[in-house]
């Protein structure tokens, strides 16, 4: 029950815990298609303009990671930096603090082309052969 364990760690923590949980699923998945039964190290990116909070992720990680595959694997957090599309300046890298707004002219740029993925980039297996040693 291991998502009864991570969730029953504050409320603060769900959100990322639940995030936690899903990304071990994928890296699960991965691990599987593989054939391999743990890893070392996972990569996520994590975009600025996502809702989730790096430090939370990595402070949720271990506990959610119990008992699996995941289990003591190192968690390396990337930010991706929101990308929108102004009018008249093309793709802009925006200001978290600014909003939704293009940088240099402060037109609303709506769309995000970039910054609001949660993603697994990374995984670093454990080779089946090694374990045993
Ligand atoms: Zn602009």
């Amino acid at each position: 029950m291991r998502a009864l364990y991570c969730a029953g760690r504050g409320a603060a923590d769900m959100h990322e815990a639940s995030i936690a949980l899903s990304l071990i699923d994928v890296a699960s998945e991965v691990l599987r298609e593989h054939g391999a039964a743990r890893a070392s190290a996972l990569t996520v990116r994590v975009g600025q303009w996502s809702s989730v909070v790096p430090e939370a992720l990595t402070a949720a990680f271990p506990a959610c990671a119990a008992g699996t595959g995941l289990e003591g694997a190192r968690l390396s957090v990337v930010t991706v930096p929101g990308v929108g599309e102004c009018p008249v300046h093309g793709r802009v890298t925006l200001d978290v603090t600014r909003g939704l707004r293009c940088p240099e002219c402060g037109a609303p740029t709506p769309t995000l082309l970039a910054g609001d993925e949660l993603e697994l980039d990374e995984l670093e297996l454990v080779e089946p052969d090694l374990e045993d040693v």
